[in-house]
C-alpha cells in the first residue's frame, strides 16, 4: 500500500511508520485498536491509508449499531458526573489564577 504523502501535510516533517493506539467513537461506546499509521516526527499527525479509514468507519458503524461481535471488553467507560466534577472544583473557583497556576498534563 502507497500513502499519497511522503512528508506530512501539516507541517512538511518526516514521517515514520508507527504502530498507534486509535480511540473510536460509535453511538455511546468506544472501541479501541492497535493499528499502522504513518506518523510526524515534528508535530505528531497521523496519517492513514484508505483502506484503514474505511475499517475505522465499519467499526464506528458497528459500534452505533451495537453490534459488538469481534470486539472484546476493555473495562467500562465513564461520562464525570456534573455535580461531582463542580464539587471537585468549588474551592478554587473563587480564587483568580495566576498564569504560572496551569500546567500541561
Ligand atoms: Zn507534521
Amino acid at each position: 500500500m502507497m500513502l499519497p504523502f511522503k512528508k506530512c501535510p501539516v507541517c512538511g516533517g518526516e514521517l515514520k511508520d508507527k504502530v498507534v493506539e486509535k480511540i473510536l467513537h460509535g453511538g455511546n461506546h468506544t472501541a479501541v485498536l492497535l493499528i499502522n499509521a504513518e506518523v510526524c516526527f515534528h508535530c505528531g499527525e497521523r496519517l492513514y491509508p484508505e483502506e484503514t479509514v474505511r475499517l475505522f468507519e465499519k467499526i464506528r458503524n458497528k459500534l452505533k449499531r451495537q453490534d459488538l461481535s469481534g470486539f472484546d471488553p476493555l473495562g467500562l467507560a465513564f461520562k464525570v458526573d456534573k455535580k461531582w466534577f463542580n464539587k471537585q472544583t468549588q474551592p478554587t473557583a473563587n480564587r483568580a489564577f495566576k498564569l504560572g497556576d496551569y500546567c500541561n498534563v
